[in-house]
């Protein structure tokens, strides 16, 4: 006798009629036509089955925080970290507390079960990281949360950074951020860059780095990155976050820079909410899109996670908790519009991200952790079409969330009383 058995499901790999047999929180098995009895029967009715979404680069410290103490009026990113500047020093724990555990009960919903959040260690209070030690320990029954040391004013160009950074990863924080392309200099820039490896590398930790996020053909710390990376022996434990300026690189030197990275094992997180946001601000016409080069990028092999950056904070005034949004904005902003593309930017806000997050036991495989997203949809390129409404959320077998299926009432003569988008899927695949 299983706990739960959710019957019928169409997998992310295509496989359909599929029974997922659920015990003591971990999948026990996976085939068509499961027979035994279950404690609870969930009937997918054909519909997606897909392991939770995964956000590998959040600012938690941030989140719903839009319009304190006001609104970032040029909509750049640089206002916006003036902005936070006027917010850090009088935020208190409480309210950044609360404010988290408020967008993690929405992103639940929304599916998502871990977030890779960089806490801003700028403010020697340190109360963003006190709050979020404490909202990781308060969310970890239902949302793996990682933390980044995040030293937002630059590493050396921030005042006192180096010793906050150091105290941070002393209390708990899991990971080593950085921000080259705000240092006073390109210099200062591969500097911290070493510097912070150096760290990684001593204290045994993983190294999430905001690296090139800017319009700038010219700057090279993701290159600095990728052969510190290699010098220090992380290896698998590196990830590079935005990469915007690659969108804006010579050509020739791309072509020498992503073997490079495929080379150095980093991984990469573009955010495609906030890029398309925030990039390309100087430009008149023609506009850069200042997202960095993902369908290259997955090309060569390098492992690419998608993150939403912002919801509702000084840098991005949208934003929903949903990784399917990012996933949407991907397909049009890379143009990767193929059922094969859509698949594998399904993968990027999947099974990439909590490859890059090292999640244990993540996935839809026997053994795996029973945590799983039923979909409104037929299949990964349906839900970033539809971003259809999440039926069941599943926690180690346990449904956490859950949301109506979407049907709208319609009153036209001669027409369908009932209609459900997602209904209108195509017939087969193009
Ligand atoms: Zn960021």
């Amino acid at each position: 006798m299983f706990d739960l058995v959710l019957r019928n499901a169409t997998l992310p790999d295509g496989r359909q009629g599929q029974d997922i047999a659920v015990t003591k929180g971990r999948i026990a098995a996976i085939q068509p036509g499961i027979t035994a009895e279950a404690g609870q029967v969930i009937d997918a009715a054909g519909q997606l089955v897909s392991p939770p979404f995964v956000d590998p680069h959040f600012h938690m410290d941030a989140t719903l925080s839009l319009g304190l103490p006001r609104m970032n009026l040029s909509g750049t990113l640089l206002e916006g970290i003036a902005l936070w500047g006027e917010l850090r020093p009088i935020v208190t724990r409480e309210e950044l507390v609360e404010r988290a555990m408020r967008y993690c009960d929405l992103a639940v919903t929304k599916g998502v079960m871990a977030v890779r959040s960089h806490v801003d260690v700028s403010d020697p209070r340190l109360v963003t990281v006190e709050a979020l030690l404490e909202v990781r320990e308060r969310v970890a029954p239902y949302l793996e949360l990682q933390l980044v040391a995040f030293p937002q004013d630059g590493y050396f160009r921030g005042p006192d950074a180096e010793e906050a950074l150091s105290r941070a990863l002393d209390m708990g924080v899991d990971i080593v951020g950085g921000i080259p392309h705000f240092e006073r200099t390109m210099e200062d820039g591969a500097a911290s860059v070493e510097a912070l490896c150096r760290i990684a590398a001593d204290r045994g930790l993983p190294v999430d780095m905001h690296c090139d996020e800017t319009d700038d053909p010219l700057s090279r710390h993701v290159e600095t990155l990728a052969a510190q990376t290699v010098r220090f022996g992380l290896q698998g434990r590196v990830a590079g976050s935005h990469l915007t300026s690659m969108h804006s690189m010579d050509n020739y030197y791309v072509s020498k820079l992503l073997p490079l990275i495929a080379e150095s094992g980093m991984a990469v997180i573009p955010n495609p909410l906030i890029n398309m946001m925030l990039q390309g601000r100087h430009d008149t016409y023609p506009k850069r899109r200042g997202l960095t080069r993902i369908p290259q990028m997955m090309e060569m092999g390098i492992p690419v996670g998608l993150g939403q950056d912002c919801v509702m904070d000084p840098w991005y005034s949208m934003g929903t908790g949903d990784l399917l949004d990012v996933a949407h904005m991907a397909v049009h902003a890379t143009q990767m519009g193929s059922v094969a593309d859509k698949r594998a930017l399904f993968d990027a806000v999947t099974v990439n991200s909590a490859r890059i997050m090292g999640l244990e036991g993540y996935g839809l495989e026997v053994g795996c952790h029973a945590d799983m997203v039923l979909l409104q949809a037929r299949d990964p390129a349906e839900a970033i079409r539809l971003r259809p409404n999440r039926l069941k959320v599943i926690r180690r077998g346990r449904v956490v969330a859950e949301t109506a299926p979407e049907q709208s009432r319609l009153s036209l003569e001669g027409r369908p009383p009932l209609i459900v988008p997602a209904a209108y899927a195509p017939r087969q695949a193009d």
